[in-house]
């Protein structure tokens, strides 16, 4: 009898461990605005979930759909530019490996986590940042080592990590300057660039001098006096106050020009678009 007990014991133990480790599909979000609220159990993972980009395969009608919904940047683009930046974004997300640390993960983490690179990237002829083939995505602040510290996002090896609560906030929150998907493709895109040897944007160095002339002149005088628009992080280390100047040049781009109005022309130089004149000023790239 209890021989009987132990085997039917075992036996739900194995069937409930079999069908724990299945691999779970990514979830089409039901939820308006999109999902952002991680269940508490969800921060509680002993393995994440793993998705090679090019597997995902998510059709144009489905990219369209998660864009119109929550991307403001796509919806103001013209025609011919949306379908420029839906064919850029399936090329980024096929050549990206997503792990996310979570019970379930959503379209919508690959998806716009994804734009949101390709929204820095638009007015450039390169835009895959291939030196970074891995996506982690972490339902809210994580833990980051060496050194130890709470962290909403960073870029380290060939990596990008980002807090997808946070990542959320970024884009609805239009009152203050932080977004920090931007700024961790800021961070990759400068990394891409300056820090590895494949896939180098010469345009791009080139004219990123002129960010590093005109924005340390801004970095100093905002040393002295700060006017808001920077963190106290930003004015300690000039890779965050490019980082940060990334941020507000999209989330607030007329105070940035209203106060710093060469830093501002340097970025839109950099980056080869002006959100302040778009469309009159159309983006360079191809
Ligand atoms: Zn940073």
């Amino acid at each position: 009898m209890i021989i009987w007990a132990i085997v039917i014991i075992l036996t739900i133990t194995a069937i409930w461990y079999l069908t724990r480790s299945k691999k779970q599909t990514l979830t089409d979000s039901t939820d308006v605005p999109v999902h952002d609220k991680i269940a508490q159990e969800d921060a509680y993972i002993d393995r994440p979930l793993v998705y090679n980009g090019n597997e995902l395969e998510f059709s144009i009608e489905v990219l369209h759909a998660v864009l119109s919904k929550h991307f403001q940047f796509y919806n103001r683009l013209l025609d011919i530019d949306r379908e420029k930046f839906i064919s850029r974004l399936k090329k980024f997300i096929d050549n990206k490996i997503f792990v996310i640390h979570a019970k379930k993960g959503y379209r919508e983490m690959p998806i716009l986590i994804s734009a949101s690179a390709i929204q820095l990237t638009f007015g450039l002829r390169k835009y895959l940042l291939s030196h970074f083939n891995i996506i982690q995505i972490f339902p809210e602040a994580f833990v980051g080592l060496e050194p130890f510290r709470i962290l909403i996002g960073n870029v380290t090896g060939n990596t990008i990590n980002i807090a997808w609560k946070q990542f959320l906030e970024g884009y609805k929150n239009k009152y203050d300057m932080q977004n920090v998907g931007l700024h961790e493709m800021a961070h990759a895109l400068y990394y891409q660039n300056f820090e590895t040897e494949l896939y180098i944007d010469k345009d791009f160095k080139d004219s990123f001098q002129q960010f590093n002339a005109i924005g340390e002149k801004v970095y100093h005088v905002e040393k002295v006096v700060t006017i808001g628009l920077y963190s106290e992080y930003a004015i300690k280390d000039f890779q965050e106050f490019w980082a940060e100047s990334i941020e507000i040049y999209f989330k607030s781009p007329d105070r940035l020009q209203m106060h710093y109005p060469d830093l501002y022309k340097a970025l839109c130089d950099i980056l080869k678009q002006d959100p302040l004149n778009y469309p009159n000023h159309l983006f360079q790239g191809e």
